[in-house]
């Protein structure tokens, strides 16, 4: 058998400098037309507000945000029914993407009501409860938070102390969750708790329930555009009628925490993606020396550097996502990009920061807001370490956790 070569195909090609692997190739029409559709949103809506909600820690217009992610169609875009698009990861990932270009706080916003609190439900709620609930939380009538971390129990979860204790008709449940991002404006909580058999259930609070008192967390100066917080519960009575029947074990909320995780890693590819940008265009405009920056060999490596990181994250995303899609997707794939992606993402944001000198530390060149935001996704839903330590298990067979 004779191997016949066509020389004319990459001779031909044509080098895309901002998109080298050719992602937009790779999508159908209807994920060309979900990521134009969110760019256009973010760019129009979102960009003109940022600096100034990140700079006065200002969240009050995030219920009109969530309702505006919900007319668009972007809440929870790969859920099928209840108003929701059913659409795929794709999508999902890519309007992540979009945000989070813009700041990651609209992102996490994006992911906590998406992932976090509605699959919770959607995955683990009875007809009634997804009935009842998931045609608002689709439209972004309705807020909803994920309540799992507690003041002493973050990376390991499993040891919480907030306990629900079984009284006619229901449960009462007594705790504390901390670091609970839109708890303080959400309409419905989805509340983690042990119950008096050890098993962890889940539990949807509405917000005005008796005995439960939230608060912001001030003093944040990361994801500072949108509203983190925590909240007490003191005796608050839970009915039977919003018990989730089918969430028993930790299993259960970390199925939602995947895709969150999922959502993260898509996520910071567009903040990484601005970043680089803003770092390209300032330095082909600034000049010292007497000469561009950008005509260095030291700026063009940092560039290269980016431009294949970004290049790499979005295929190793796109690949996930479609893993997602054919339902062949462990969750250590998504600790992987997850962790992978996030500390690229803060590594990118740095050298552009430096990129940029002085400059760099002014908000108004945006690098700055991206690396304070992305401290914190490097933090939220498993850190660094607990990420490398699932994909050291698995490696190993040993679980270096305790
Ligand atoms: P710790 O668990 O105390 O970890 C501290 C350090 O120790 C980290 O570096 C960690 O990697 C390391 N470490 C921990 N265990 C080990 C180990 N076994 N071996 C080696 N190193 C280890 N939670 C929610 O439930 N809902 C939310 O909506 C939510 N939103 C958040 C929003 C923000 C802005 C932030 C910052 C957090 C949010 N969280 C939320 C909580 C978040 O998921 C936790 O902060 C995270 O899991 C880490 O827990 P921790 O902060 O308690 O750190």
């Amino acid at each position: 058998m004779s191997i016949v070569t066509k020389p004319t195909a990459t001779e031909k090609a044509i080098f895309h400098w901002d998109d080298p692997l050719r992602l937009d190739l790779q999508l159908t029409d209807v994920e060309r037309e979900v990521q134009r559709k969110a760019f256009e949103y973010a760019q129009g809506s979102l960009l003109p507000r940022a600096l100034e909600a990140h700079r006065t820690e200002n969240y009050e217009d995030i219920p009109s945000l969530v309702k505006e992610l919900g007319s668009n169609g972007f809440l929870g875009i790969n859920l099928h029914g209840f108003g929701f698009r059913g659409l795929n990861h794709v999508c999902y990932g890519l309007v992540s993407r979009e945000l989070e270009r813009v700041d990651s706080a609209y992102r996490t916003v994006y992911s906590v009501q998406s992932s976090l609190a509605t699959e919770a439900i959607y995955l683990n709620g009875s007809e009634e409860q997804k009935a009842r609930f998931l045609p608002g939380l689709a439209r972004g009538e309705l807020i909803a938070c994920f309540g799992l971390t507690e003041p002493n129990h973050g990376s390991d979860p499993g040891s919480m102390e907030t306990r629900a204790t079984k009284v006619s008709g229901g449960y009462q449940l007594n705790g504390h969750k901390k670091w609970i991002g839109l708890a303080t404006i959400a309409d419905i909580l989805v509340i983690w708790a042990r119950d008096e058999e050890g098993i962890v259930r889940g539990f949807i609070v509405e917000n005005g329930t008796p005995g439960l008192s939230a608060e912001n967390i001030h003093g944040k100066f990361s994801l500072r555009a949108a509203p983190t917080c925590e909240f007490r519960l003191d005796q608050v009575f839970v009915p039977e009628t919003n018990v989730l029947p089918k969430a028993k074990g930790l299993s259960a909320p970390f199925m939602s925490l995947n895709k969150a995780r999922f959502s993260i890693a898509w996520g910071v590819i567009g903040a990484a993606e601005a970043c680089w940008k803003i770092a390209r265009d300032y330095t082909l405009q600034r000049k010292q020396f007497g000469r561009p920056l950008a005509a260095n060999q030291l700026i063009q490596r940092k560039l290269a550097d980016m431009e294949t990181q970004v290049a790499l994250m979005s295929q190793a995303c796109l690949r996930v996502a479609r893993l997602l899609d054919e339902g062949e997707c462990a969750h250590e794939v998504i600790s992987l990009v997850k962790r992978y992606c996030a500390k690229t993402a803060l590594e990118i944001a740095l050298t552009a920061r430096d990129m940029l000198g002085a400059n760099g530390i002014i908000d108004e060149h945006h690098v700055i807001r991206h690396v304070l935001n992305l401290m914190a996704v490097n933090t939220y839903e498993g850190t660094d370490d607990v990420h490398a330590l699932i994909l050291g298990r698995a490696q190993t067979g040993i679980s270096a956790f305790t």
